[in-house]
């Protein structure tokens, strides 16, 4: 058996495609999370895919006593911290809550890390980080600046670990960069289930193609881009999944710690809205119904990644297609058209 991670946020979308791929590497897990965003189904469907019970804490990464009490009972190698909340528009509407929630969060986490000295972290952060991108594709040096609260969120906890690895060189700090993650599992048993309307482009194509949302909005067909519409780098779920395995068993094999060392979790490659349109209708044989609507306040043309640094470093790159993302996350809806409520 190796080592044993501590999964905050593990009943998300990410943290559950996450902990399947920790389990089939080897890792013992314990996922905390407070279930604001997710559901005890998902934590009993990744127990079933998995073949055993997932050792599950309900619990807040603000709670410090409670954070305490689950330091106490387990020796962690490592955390995997996914916890936060994470839609744009609800973070303008309410930043003290996103503030409080993804920043204050993350210092309680941290300060019992220090306390228990387990040094070692891998952060969901992500590819907003790099606002409106001076350059393409987007390498970990670029200049960062975000334009909302939750973007802010996450670029202070950057600083924030920044600051920690030059107080104390013993930390190992690994935020990921995450570009568009996509798809679900390839079971069909686990995948991303908005609470409401999907904000994100993929969730909503799939309710468009069951039918539960009559037409897509494709925000803006005036971008200096392929086809005018927005280019992003997907990213199928379960190869970010891996890209965690690969974080710690990089963490695994120093000799020296490695501070503050951020990496993006890309494919490399850009698609545009209506490429992803395309693959999707084609993919579920449904049509896809759109219209051209106004740009997005806040959205940018263009967004790809270099994916180098994760290669070098981490030996992973992303290996799923866009044609297998369209599938996945098809199959997740179709087989779960209420995501994971029972009714
Ligand atoms: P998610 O909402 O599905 O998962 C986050 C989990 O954290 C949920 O299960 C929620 O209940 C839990 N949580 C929230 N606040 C908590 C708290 N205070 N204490 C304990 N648990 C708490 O989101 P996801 O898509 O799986 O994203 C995971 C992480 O990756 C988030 O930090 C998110 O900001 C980041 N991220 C996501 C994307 C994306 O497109 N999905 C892109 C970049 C970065
Ligand atoms: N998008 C769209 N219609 C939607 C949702 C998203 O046209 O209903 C576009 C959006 O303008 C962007 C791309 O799809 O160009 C990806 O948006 P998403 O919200 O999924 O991710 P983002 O890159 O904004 O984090």
């Amino acid at each position: 058996m190796k080592n044993k991670i501590l999964v905050t946020g593990g009943a998300g979308y990410i943290g559950t495609h996450t902990c399947i791929a920790l389990h089939e590497a080897g890792y013992e897990i314990v996922v905390y999370d407070n279930l604001s965003n997710s559901s005890r189904e998902a934590i009993n469907r990744v127990s079933t895919l998995i073949g055993q019970p997932i050792e599950f804490i309900e619990g807040d990464i603000r709670d410090a006593e409670s954070l305490k009490q689950v330091f106490l009972s387990h020796h962690f190698f490592g955390v995997i911290h996914f916890a936060g909340l994470k839609a744009v528009g609800e973070s303008v509407a309410k930043p003290l809550m996103y503030y409080n929630n993804n920043v204050s969060g993350t210092i309680t986490l941290l300060e019992i890390m220090a306390k228990f000295n387990v040094k070692n972290l891998v952060f969901s952060s992500s590819a907003t980080v790099y606002g409106d991108p001076e350059s393409l594709p987007i390498d970990e040096n670029s200049p960062r600046s975000c334009t909302n609260p939750y973007g802010q969120s996450k670029l202070t906890v950057e600083h924030i670990l920044e600051d920690l690895a030059v107080s104390d060189d013993s930390w190992n700090l690994i935020p990921l960069r995450y570009f568009n993650p996509v798809g679900a599992h390839p079971s069909g048993q686990i995948g991303e289930d908005p609470n409401d309307i999907p904000n994100n482009l993929m969730p909503y194509i799939s309710q468009v193609a069951v039918g539960k949302l009559a037409k897509l909005n494709i925000f803006g067909n005036d971008y200096q881009t392929i086809d005018g519409t927005g280019v992003r780098d997907f990213i199928h779920v379960t190869d970010l999944a891996q890209g965690h395995v690969a974080a710690l068993n990089y963490l695994e094999r120093q000799v020296a710690p490695v501070g503050f060392l951020p990496i993006n979790l890309g494919t490399g490659k850009g698609t545009s809205v209506l490429e992803l349109v395309t693959a999707f209708s084609k993919v579920s044989g449904q049509p896809i119904p759109y219209q051209f609507a106004d740009r997005r306040a806040g959205d940018i043309a263009s967004c790809y990644a270099s994916a180098d640094k994760a290669k070098n470093l981490l030996e992973w790159q992303a290996k799923l297609s866009i044609t297998e993302m369209c599938q996945d996350s098809w199959r997740w809806q179709s087989m779960n058209p209420n995501g994971y409520t029972v009714t």
